[in-house]
């Protein structure tokens, strides 16, 4: 057939959106952007066809021009460009908080709690008791006291904003004296230096990188000293010939001139878990040693949402709550939905570690983990009866990551692959890019896909996306 033939065969864009799978389209997702679907691929398909030679044009496929399969053609096209660009992905990497992956999956009832909190209106800002204004901060404050011993409490955006606002309303035009080993780069470039700066607190650097003494600190002390803070050093360790001020020493010298101490944990870890290998500080305990106000994480070791929880004395917090900035740096309902439901676990130390993810992946035991490794080998084995797969089950070393316990290892077992018609690095980049990603790790040439961070409701899709 020749072009002029073939470009007279191009369905009518009206006829086209006659097509009943198509018109279905038109309420759900508006007429609009079915049209201007239907029209680009129409377009494509004429720029296709203008492009075509003589010889070539004889070998165009006339069918491709059918009411129905432009039609279908729509269709993939609504539904390519209609796919989310956030979208959950499996963890099969074995390291359980990873900040590239969202860091800390919720606990069933948080989600839920999301759900039905940002689906009506809510008492966010209102007394329903009172029949007036409320505040937001009063959501979770009143559970963070109970559980960490604390005056007051507050829930900012992260940990980012929960530095800025905490030397804002301490140490602004003062300096606050801090230890050269933990001026932390906490990735993406960001550096707690330079967030603390931002506060518009001056940075007053004290002792070396492996070694800062208590007297350091004192030395450092003058008149325009706002605050002593110290920043837990969460994703790195210095080893060694090392020396560092523990928080009972800084909190005995901030009695001692009377300056407020800080203490930047990071992690949030909110029970005791060295029983798991785990031997981190936690809050409560940071909390018992007499620091006036503290910061961590809501998504990393405490396993909630995003958010920057501030924990310490009440004349300190109330100050940050009236700060301009806090209105900058509020969250939203549905960070406080899901904050609450995380926070009351904690009640339970049993209750916690069994429904908290990062808490139960932590926590597992082996035993459990070699039998969800066995289970996994078995749903492949069956899956890929039709592949060249070599499947072994094999010991791994867990991290908690995010970072967090840099030199934690947590013994594992991963199901371990390799493909006699492929290479490891086509078969993870493969995962990768299914429709519901698996993130695997490769070591020593072998897929390894750690069941620490899978769920038990994904190991079949893992099995599925290797087939
Ligand atoms: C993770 C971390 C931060 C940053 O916390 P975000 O919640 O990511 O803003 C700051 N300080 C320390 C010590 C941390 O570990």
């Amino acid at each position: 057939m020749n072009k002029k033939d073939i470009l007279r065969r191009i369905p009518k864009i009206d006829e086209v959106l006659q097509q009943q799978p198509l018109f279905d389209f038109f309420e759900a997702k508006g007429a609009s952007f079915v049209t201007d679907a239907a029209r680009s691929v129409i377009d494509s398909l004429r720029q296709e066809i203008l492009a075509l030679t003589d010889e070539t044009a004889e070998n165009f496929d006339v069918e491709r021009l059918t009411h129905s399969r432009v039609a279908a053609a729509v269709i993939e096209l609504i539904d390519e460009e209609d796919k989310n660009n956030l979208i959950p992905a499996i963890n099969a990497t074995g390291t359980i908080l990873h900040t590239n992956l969202g860091r800390a999956p919720l606990c069933k009832e948080a989600v839920e709690n999301v759900m039905k909190v940002s689906r009506s209106y809510s008492n966010l800002e209102y007394d329903v008791k009172a029949g007036k204004r409320g505040s937001r901060h009063d959501i979770v404050s009143e559970i963070l006291v109970e559980l960490t011993g604390a005056d007051d409490a507050m829930l900012v955006n992260n940990n980012a904003s929960a530095t800025m606002i905490v030397l804002s309303a301490m140490a602004a035009g003062k300096e606050c004296i801090v230890s050269r080993g933990e001026l932390v780069e906490i990735g993406g470039a960001f550096r707690i230096p330079d967030i603390m700066e931002q506060s518009g607190a001056t940075l007053r650097e004290v002792g070396t990188t492996n070694k800062t003494k208590i007297s350091d600190y004192e030395n450092a002390i003058n008149e325009n000293t706002g605050a002593l803070m110290k920043v837990h050093k969460s994703n790195y360790d210095i080893v060694g010939f090392t020396e560092e001020a523990t928080l009972e020493q800084l909190v005995e010298l901030g009695k001692k001139y009377d300056l407020p101490v800080i203490y930047d944990m990071g992690n949030g870890l909110m029970v005791d878990m060295s029983a798991y290998g785990c031997d981190e500080p936690n809050v409560p305990a940071s909390l018992a040693t007499g620091i006036d106000v503290m910061l961590f994480s809501g998504d990393k070791l405490l396993g909630g949402p995003q958010g920057g929880i501030i924990v310490g004395r009440d004349e300190y917090i109330k100050k940050m709550k009236k700060h301009p900035l806090a209105r900058a740096i509020r969250v939203d309902k549905m960070t406080f939905a899901a904050m609450e439901e995380t926070l009351k676990k904690y009640r339970d130390e049993s209750v916690a570690l069994r429904d908290i993810p990062v808490l139960s992946m932590i926590s597992a035991s082996e035993e459990k983990l070699k039998a969800k490794a066995e289970k996994l080998a078995e749903l492949v084995a069956a899956e890929c009866k039709d592949e060249a797969f070599n499947i072994e089950i094999v010991e791994v070393l867990d991290q908690i990551g995010g970072g967090s316990a840099p030199s934690v290892r947590l013994p594992g077992y991963a199901v371990a692959i390799t493909s006699d018609e492929g290479t490891t690095k086509s078969l993870e980049r493969r995962l990768r890019r299914y429709e519901l990603p698996v993130v695997a790790r490769i070591q020593h040439d072998q897929l390894l896909l750690c069941v620490r961070t899978i769920m038990d409701d994904e190991l079949e899709h893992v099995a599925k996306a290797l087939r």
